[in-house]
């Protein structure tokens, strides 16, 4: 089955998207499919976001520039943040 995006490639990965209780199921290439590591959207708490994104980087078999990319967004997600809501280093 050719990606539902590009037209082009074969889809390797079907992305599901659940909205307003209806599941939507895409096929797309690899190209054209999310990045592995999807960043949490702006719009999400930051002080919870930091604290995944801290557990994330704990585990051993993270890539060097996996870890480098979440650390600058728990920089930027501290910068959104409220002093006093800062969690503890
Ligand atoms: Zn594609």
């Amino acid at each position: 089955m050719l990606c539902e995006v590009c037209g082009e490639r074969e889809a390797t990965i079907h992305l599901t998207t659940i909205a307003d209780s209806t599941a939507t199921i895409q096929y797309v290439c690899d190209v054209c499919g999310p990045e592995p590591l999807e960043l949490p959207p702006y719009e999400s708490d930051p002080a919870f976001e930091i604290a995944s994104l801290q557990r994330l980087i704990e585990r051993n078999d993270v890539p060097d520039p996996v870890r480098k990319a979440v650390l600058e967004q728990i920089e930027r997600l501290r910068k959104r943040l409220p002093p006093d809501d800062l969690p503890a280093a």
